[in-house]
């Protein structure tokens, strides 16, 4: 007995429903596929489920979920054989639950509609975003039951009756809208299929194979399965062999290097979360590509921006993570990936510290950035994070504070670390502090002068000083420094000679020491604190009142140097004559000082020139 056919009309709400749904989710049509796939994955396991409880006891034949395109007709099906559904619940899951419920949630969340509609779709109403009209013809499993026909054009209103539909299970036909044409055509959809359901836990299969013969493609008889039912991080890690988490990372960027290292995530309670996060190469902070992590639930791809569920730092990662929850639980799955990158950090760390050195400078730049943005992360760090010396070895913060303080340890009780940041460049420092017996760092990462600072922070009685930023005998001062006796007039003095000979444009503090006579005449330092605010203002980028001061050094003159002396000698005999004219012709002066600024790559163009030639003539 036929069933009448049904008219009705849609909830009070949905008059204006879809105009809403087509301006809100504009950018996000695509996910219209996802949406339906989903609910067709979704009553295939359904009826799985009822034939393992026994409640469901005929064939299930081959389960699969399948799209069809009629790219002329501009019509697509997906279909599955999965539980099907009764006129009744057509009724109450389509005709009442689903509009009416996707009435207020558009009313609630209209302003917030882009951004959710793309986590949570809109299930089967999505398919009105691309569609003229929409057809279902259903079967439900049960016993007796009848096929449905259910129709919509996109007005409010549809109509239902009794369908032909002779196998179980459902068909969704979208009649595609001409300014929805683009979904008509193979290349779109299987680019779709690969993006959303690449993962999904029923066979989704998307017309023919095909194959090469005689030098064009055919179409064969077997399946065109889209997808891999069981991902890696569906399976036990005790099931898995390096292999295979390498195989998939190749699966998912095929573009990609090798990563480094990976973790599985595999927890039940007090919430699911499974995936696998990977550790790419980093070199450049610039370089990274951050919307690499991918978030499913249930193996349904969700969205490449997880922003909201890992902390920042961890955004660098690779991989996948699959979490079926709601947002309530985003902050404990945050605090709880944090947590495991840790642990497998550490464990890596203490079994395979080789390997960990290694790849040090691949990882440093990510350790880095997550010490500096998280704190608990930070804390968990300080134990495994390595300092490397410009000898290219590898220590613990421990380990290396251990073996530099009886040697670097200042007359404050501070512990004084070293570090070149441009090792070539600062090679004649290097070797000074390593001849006094002293160790130093590498510090030539982007966020390394963020990193120092935190670490001064974090360890009590530390300072660090880059290798040039005073005399090798001054960086770690053991006792006061002894300074030279002079008057404040012949400190004028010597202030206004050296600055006569100096290039223009910076500030300059003229300090005379006693470094010994074997020591250089004349030094060139930056302080320390200007330098590392002035690097850490141009890496927060733009000009600030750091940025944009001149450069000040420090000019230390080594009065018990040989050449000093003499120059010094000279100028008291010649009493009687301004300091800045005895300066100007003074060779032995502009070499003593050109020498200086040569050895800190600060000698350019005309000044090189000249020194060039006051050289030979001096030599002859
Ligand atoms: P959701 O999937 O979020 O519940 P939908 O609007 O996509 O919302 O679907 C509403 C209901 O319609 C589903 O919960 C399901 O009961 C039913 N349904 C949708 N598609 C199918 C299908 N292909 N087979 C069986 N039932 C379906």
């Amino acid at each position: 007995m036929a069933t009448k056919a049904l008219k009705g009309k849609i909830g009070v709400t949905t008059e204006n429903i879809f105009p809403v749904i087509k301006q809100f989710l504009y950018s996000d049509h695509e996910i219209f596929l996802r949406e339906l796939v989903a609910n067709a994955v979704d009553a295939t396991r359904k009826l799985q489920a009822l034939a393992s409880s026994g409640d469901f006891k005929d064939e299930l034949g081959e389960l699969k979920v399948s799209v069809e395109l009629d790219e002329k007709k501009k019509i697509l099906k997906v279909i599955d054989r999965g539980i099907g559904m009764t006129e009744d619940e057509v009724d109450r899951y389509i005709n009442q639950i689903a509009f009416s419920s996707a009435g207020e949630f558009l009313e609630k969340y209209k302003d917030q509609m882009a951004s959710i509609i793309g986590h949570f779709g809109l299930g089967f109403y999505s398919a009105f975003m691309v569609s003229k009209k929409v057809e279902i013809d259903t079967l439900s499993w049960q016993e007796g039951a009848k096929p449905v026909h259910w129709t919509c054009d996109g007005s409010p209103e549809y109509s239902m009756g009794e369908g032909k539909k002779a196998d179980r299970g459902t068909v969704i036909t979208l009649h595609l809208d001409d300014d929805s044409e683009e979904f008509a055509a193979k290349g779109r959809i299987s680019q779709l299929l690969g993006k959303y359901c690449k993962f999904m836990p029923v066979p989704v299969v998307f017309g023919k194979k095909t194959e090469w013969k005689d030098g064009k493609s055919v179409e064969t008889d077997e399946d065109n399965v889209i997808n891999s039912i069981e991902p890696i991080w569906t399976k036990a890690p005790s099931e898995l062999k390096d292999e295979d988490y390498l195989k998939f990372y190749r699966e998912l960027y095929p573009m990609e290097e090798e990563p480094m290292f990976w973790i599985h995530l595999n927890v039940d309670y007090p919430f699911t979360l499974t995936g696998v996060l990977y550790f790419p190469k980093i070199k450049e902070r610039m370089a990274i590509d951050k919307n690499k992590i991918q978030l499913y639930c249930n193996q349904m791809f969700v969205t490449d921006h997880v922003d909201n569920i890992v902390p920042d730092f961890l955004t660098l990662l690779h991989g996948v993570i699959d979490s079926p929850q709601s947002d309530a639980n985003v902050k404990k799955i945050s605090t709880y990936i944090t947590k495991k990158v840790a642990d497998r950090l550490e464990e890596i760390f203490k079994e395979q510290r080789e390997q960990f050195e290694q790849k040090w400078d691949n990882i440093k730049l990510f350790i880095e950035y997550g010490m500096l943005s998280d704190e608990k992360f930070c804390e968990r760090a300080l134990k495994f994070a390595l300092l490397k010396n410009t000898d290219g070895k590898y220590f613990s913060l421990e380990d290396y504070r251990t073996a530099i303080e009886p040697a670097q340890t200042d007359k404050d009780k501070n512990v004084v670390y070293l570090y070149a940041t441009k090792p070539a460049e600062q090679y004649s420092w290097i070797e000074g502090a390593k001849n006094q017996g002293y160790d130093v760092l590498l510090m030539d990462c982007e966020l390394d002068s963020h990193f120092v600072n935190l670490l001064e922070a974090k360890i009590e009685h530390t300072r660090f000083a880059r290798v040039d930023s005073d005399s090798v005998g001054n960086l770690i001062p053991k006792e006061d420094k002894v300074k030279p006796e002079m008057s404040e007039d012949d400190k004028k003095t010597l202030d206004e000679l050296f600055k006569a000979v100096l290039p223009e444009g910076n500030d300059y503090m003229v300090d005379a020491q006693n470094l010994g006579e074997a020591a250089a005449p004349v030094l060139i330092t930056q302080s320390e604190f200007m330098r590392r605010y002035r690097e850490m203002s141009a890496l927060g980028g733009g000009m600030n009142f750091y940025g944009s001061m001149p450069e000040a050094y420090n000019i230390i003159v080594n009065m018990e140097n040989p050449l000093v002396a003499k120059i010094w000698g000279g100028k008291k005999e010649a009493a009687d004559t301004a300091a800045a004219d005895f300066a100007k012709d003074n060779e032995l002066l502009h070499q003593v000082v050109d020498l200086a600024l040569l050895s800190n790559g600060m000698l350019k163009g005309k000044a090189l020139a000249d020194f060039i030639a006051r050289s030979e003539k001096l030599l002859q």
